[in-house]
């Protein structure tokens, strides 16, 4: 069982937008609208879960009324980890089914991304999906100085999805959750931290998997799915 995780529920301010920029309209529908059509276009997604801001459920269930693989719409909560948890927690009891947690604004999402995530589950707990560091990337001190610069053949810029097998991602979040200095910014960080034993394979990721933060990311968005 293959499941689409959407995280839709933050209110993302950067845009400068009244309305979460997942309710934005590019190329003529809403960027929540175009992730939903890729995970719908999958023939190996079963189903798609979307976790919502709870002020904008009612609009979400009717954007996705036409696509009847959006079996649940839940409630997400204030940091993106705990959107991701009220998934988890929505199939505790299905140790053995996968996760593909994706962010809702990344409309871009290729079906070769999805595909070949769906292809490494049979053979990972877990897989990330980045590109190549394009930039170099330094690491600074207290005191804002270089403290290191690693090589940057060996750096990859984090995309979604990112996917497990849910007893793993389970498991990880119950732990993290536990240690009184949990941070994350990421999901598979929290295996990779809270769960070591599990190697995370990484999917080669694409340039166009944007995640759409600034006014000008809507312009390669529009270009691209027009
Ligand atoms: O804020 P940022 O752009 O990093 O969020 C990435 C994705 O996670 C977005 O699709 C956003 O809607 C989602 N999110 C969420 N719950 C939060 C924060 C962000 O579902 N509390």
């Amino acid at each position: 069982m293959i499941i689409a995780v959407l995280l839709a529920a933050g209110v993302g301010h950067r845009m400068g937008s009244e309305l979460p920029k997942q309710f934005i309209e590019v190329a003529g529908r809403t960027i929540l609208e175009h992730s939903i059509r890729a995970f719908s276009a999958h023939a190996g997604v079963d189903e798609i879960v979307v976790v919502s801001h709870a002020d904008f459920i009612d609009r979400v269930r009717s954007l996705a009324a036409p696509y009847p693989k959006v079996r649940h719409i839940v409630p997400g909560g204030k940091e993106r980890y705990d959107s991701s948890m009220a998934a988890i927690r929505l199939y505790e009891g299905m140790p053995d089914a996968c996760l593909m947690i994706h962010d809702a604004a990344r409309p871009l999402v290729s079906q070769r991304i999805i595909g070949d995530c769906i292809a490494a589950l049979s053979r990972y707990d877990a897989v990330d999906v980045a590109i190549p560091a394009t930039d170099t990337i330094i690491q600074v001190d207290a005191e804002g100085h270089i403290a290191s610069i690693p090589a940057r053949s060996t750096l990859r810029n984090v995309q979604t999805p990112q996917c497990f097998r849910l007893s793993v991602i389970a498991d990880a979040y119950h732990r993290g959750l536990a240690d009184p200095g949990f941070v994350t910014t990421d999901d598979c960080g929290v295996v990779h931290r809270y769960r070591p034993d599990v190697p995370i394979y990484v999917v080669e990721g694409e340039s166009t998997n944007v995640k759409i933060t600034y006014p000008s990311d809507l312009a390669l968005a529009e270009k691209v799915l027009s």
